[in-house]
């Protein structure tokens, strides 16, 4: 497959556990949408569990048919904002595929855990649906909710727990990972 960006050969490689068609040229990355959530959690592992959905959603997002064209089946990429972000990112609709150029990952990755940090973290999750959002909203009860260990520790370990003060009494009592 060929750069979408400047025609160099891209080279298949393993980055983070993952298998990515990466330009040696640009730096730019091709990563199948199946992928990509393992992609991101390879940079930072809580941010697989903050999961936009780029293609239900691809008609809000999408600013419109892009100049490059898909190194996989040569259909012409698509700009769309990752998210609620001004990220912007090529996909090909056909492939799943999403094309990064050099950066965009890194962005991507701040992105979110900028969200982790901010204020409307519950929100965010109430939105995709997350099962941590009826962690965080009924903590009364959250032992009977928590149904993924990795999750609360690692809302714990963005400090989450300052706005959810039951967390640390929970914390207090689970046993260490
Ligand atoms: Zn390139
Ligand atoms: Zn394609």
């Amino acid at each position: 497959m060929k750069c979408a960006k400047c025609g160099e050969n891209l080279t298949r490689r393993l980055q983070g556990g993952v298998n990515v068609d990466a330009c040696p040229a640009c730096g730019s990355l091709w990563v199948l949408d199946k992928n990509f959530a393992e992609l991101r959690a390879a940079r930072d592992r809580f941010v697989r569990w903050l999961n936009p959905d780029l293609w239900s959603e691809i008609e809000k997002h999408e600013i419109g048919e892009g100049t490059r064209l898909c190194p996989a089946c040569g259909e012409h990429l698509h700009e769309v904002r990752y998210a609620e972000s001004d990220i912007v990112i090529d996909i090909c609709r056909r492939c799943r595929g999403i094309w990064l150029q050099r950066g965009e990952l890194d962005k991507i990755i701040a992105y979110l855990e900028g969200i982790v940090d901010h204020q409307t973290v519950t929100d965010y999750l109430k939105s995709v649906g997350h099962e941590a959002a009826g962690l965080l909203s009924h903590r009364d009860k959250i032992m009977g909710e928590v149904k993924n260990l990795e999750i609360l520790m690692k809302l714990l370990e963005y400090r989450i727990i300052s706005r959810f003060p039951a967390l640390s009494r929970i914390a207090s009592k689970l046993p260490p990972v």
